[in-house]
């Protein structure tokens, strides 16, 4: 087991981070803004943080300073790295801010029990109410996009039809009779209607955002979607919300979904 160590971003508590089957789990432990400056930032996703403590089977710890510009202390003595155990000095940085190892190993080993935590969210709740209005508002957003597009396609199918009738419009004028001029006449109107037809749908063509618009969509849907344990948050996919209500737990972490409170 890897266990990185370093100040939490933003909050300033000591922030402890482990990997576990290429996830990574993170806790942080004491007060908002107790760990100082001196202290370098935890950012497990890219493994950076001040330094790591290296746990093997039989529970030898090794710990190793990460960065040439933080300093980790063991027992006072500066170390680049170093075997420790639960009774070591450890301390960060030139302030020498105290970390608790045993508190830090417990912490991490309960992150790295994965069965435990999936244990520990079936005793969770949460209401997936709040998902109803997410999958109603995508619904109806693609709903209107395909029925723009759809019109937009009528608009332009009737370019065909409107030429035909124009071209045809002499020949029908003489059977019912009508006088050469006004033959001309109905002809120019629907020539010029299968004009604007044409000039109209090749503008809304250029000026149509569709296909970025239903990406947009997409996107806030994938952001929104998603199981309602703020420790999880993971994308539930293209399904209806009368279908995802049916199933009682997350198929993710495990927590229990309720409908309302
Ligand atoms: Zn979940």
């Amino acid at each position: 087991m890897e266990i990185l160590i370093g100040k939490e971003p933003g909050q300033g508590r000591l922030l402890v981070s482990v990997s576990v089957n290429g996830k990574v789990k993170m806790a942080a432990m004491g007060g908002v803004g107790s760990v100082p400056r001196s202290v370098s930032r935890c950012f497990p996703a890219e493994g950076r943080a001040h330094c790591k403590i290296e746990v093997d089977s039989k529970g030898t710890m090794v710990i190793t300073n990460l960065k040439p510009e933080n300093v980790t202390y063991v027992d006072g003595m500066e170390i680049v790295a170093k075997k420790i155990t639960g009774n070591s000095q450890v301390t960060l940085g030139k302030d020498k801010y105290a970390v608790d190892i045993n508190a830090v190993v417990n912490i991490a080993k309960k992150l790295a029990g994965q069965e435990g935590s999936d244990e520990d969210n079936k005793e969770k709740k949460f209401f997936i109410q709040p998902l109803k209005k997410v999958w109603d508002t995508y619904h109806d957003e693609m709903f209107n996009l395909q029925k723009r597009q759809k019109n937009l396609g009528l608009i332009k199918s009737l370019y065909i039809p409107c030429t035909i009738l124009s071209s045809g419009a002499g020949f029908l004028a003489k059977h019912v009779g009508l006088a050469d001029s006004t033959a001309q006449a109905v002809s120019f109107v629907l020539y010029g209607g299968a004009a604007v037809i044409l000039f109209y749908g090749l503008y809304r063509s250029f000026t149509d955002k569709s296909l970025e618009e239903k990406e947009q969509i997409g996107e806030r849907f994938e952001h929104d979607y998603v199981c309602p344990n703020p420790e999880c948050r993971h994308f539930l996919g293209y399904q209806k919300y009368d279908i995802l209500r049916q199933s009682k737990n997350c198929p993710y972490c495990k927590c229990k979904w309720i409908e309302k409170p």
